[in-house]
């Protein structure tokens, strides 16, 4: 087979770079480890930013986003026992919305699926080679289990962390930045609705804890807890009996409590690599950097490492200029490392850390205070949370 794009990986990055390439006539072969019912289902990301909201209504995805996605204009700083909000709207005129990269996801699916472009689920065994020559080639199994080898003008590693793109790449080609945390995320997907309006990041001394929402009937919370935590140990009374301490206010507030759907725990790590790109092989999205989700980053990292990679394939493949693709991993890092380091303010900021000493704990209240006394210092973060506008 012959293409001139084949994207490994049909996550947000992955889906939005072929539905992109795919408007601009290019001919791309997506390749997806999952299946397709998998994929719709798998539940990540919900806060959209600004510049990710924009870019999917300016692709024509924007009409369910509009009708269901839930706009936010602020946002809860909890500590000390009393709520705090970052007006992010007032402090710099845009909003948040919460959307489900679930629904992003299946959005991009029926997108292709209407076109007749085809996704390869439930592929297996993929692997790179010739990522350094002008023709690199993909081999794999498809569904039936049938070996098929590609032929590409270019690569896209859309294969999130623990894909075959980033290890494809031979020793010295890469240098990786990585930090983790002494702390995991318990997530839990609630039927009952939101206890509050806005999302509520709260600073405990028990741990950090997030009260958000993905509709007006499901409550999605997170709690920190150690990175060997078992999930087993997590019983639906402890996880709400947990939650509502960490929560709890001085004044009236009351966590609505309902059956749990889902309960997962992750790590929470800083990653990134550079460049971003390796021959022919363009990585994007989780493939090249990850960060704490406290900040909200990791899938509109992704989307905006696609609306760069789009253009520049498109230049490239089309009108046979590489400027953009020679740009494209200094381009996408200085995005990278602003989203890096506002996620790791945050996460240090609202989580306790077990190994810092009492010192650390006042600077961490200090810095919490002055945020949510200081608009010059709110206005910093909720330009961050909201997203900067694209170069
Ligand atoms: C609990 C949690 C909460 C989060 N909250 C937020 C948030 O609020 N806001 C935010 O912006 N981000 C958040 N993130 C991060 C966000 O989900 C990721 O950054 C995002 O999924 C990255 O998209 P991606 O397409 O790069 O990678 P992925 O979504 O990981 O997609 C990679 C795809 O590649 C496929 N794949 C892997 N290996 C292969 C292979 N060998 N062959 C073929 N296919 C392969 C995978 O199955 C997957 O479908 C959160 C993440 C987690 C885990």
């Amino acid at each position: 087979m012959r293409t001139q794009v084949v994207v490994i990986g049909a996550g947000p990055a992955g889906l939005l770079l072929s539905y992109l390439l795919r408007s601009e006539g290019l001919d791309v072969v997506l390749l997806e480890a999952r299946s397709r019912e998998y994929v719709r289902k798998r539940m990540r990301a919900g806060v959209c930013e600004q510049p990710t909201v924009e870019l999917l209504r300016e692709i024509g995805l924007g009409t369910r986003l509009d009708a269901e996605g839930l706009r936010h204009e602020g946002f809860s700083l909890r500590f000390d026992g009393s709520d705090h909000r970052v007006a992010l709207t007032e402090l710099t005129g845009k909003a948040i919305m919460v959307y489900g990269q679930q629904e992003i996801v299946k959005d991009l699916i029926d997108a292709h699926e209407a076109k007749g472009w085809p996704i390869e689920f439930e592929v297996s065994g993929v692997s790179l080679s010739g990522l350094d020559t002008d023709r690199p080639r993909v081999d794999y199994r498809d569904v039936t289990g049938v070996s098929q080898v590609v032929d590409a003008d270019v690569v896209a590693g859309c294969d999130g962390f623990h894909g075959i793109s980033r290890p494809a790449v031979p020793a010295g080609g890469l240098r990786a930045f990585d930090r983790q945390y002494p702390f995991a995320w318990l997530g839990v997907l609630a039927q009952t609705p939101p206890s509050s309006e806005e999302l509520i990041y709260a600073h405990h001394e028990r741990g950090f804890a997030l009260h958000s929402m993905r509709s007006p009937e499901l409550t999605r919370a997170y709690l920190q807890v150690a990175p060997d935590e078992k999930l087993a140990d997590w019983s639906d009374d402890r996880i709400w009996s947990e939650l509502s301490l960490r929560l709890k206010t001085d004044a009236d507030f009351s966590l609505h409590e309902g059956p749990l759907l889902d309960k997962s725990i992750t790590p929470m790590r800083s990653h990134v690599v550079e460049p971003m790109r390796y021959g022919r092989l363009f990585l994007a999205g989780d493939a090249a950097h990850i960060v704490p989700p406290t900040g909200a980053k990791g899938m509109n990292l992704a989307v905006a490492d696609i609306r760069v990679l789009s253009r520049a394939l498109v230049e490239l493949l089309q009108h046979n200029s590489s400027e953009l693709a020679e740009s494209y991993s200094d381009t996408c890092l200085k995005r990278v490392w602003r989203a890096e380091h506002f996620s790791w303010y945050m996460t240090s900021m609202l989580h306790v850390d077990p190994d810092a000493d009492v010192f650390q704990h006042r600077l961490q209240l200090s810095q919490l205070r002055y945020t949510a006394s200081s608009r010059a210092a709110a206005t910093s973060l909720a330009e961050n949370y909201v997203g900067l506008p694209f170069a």
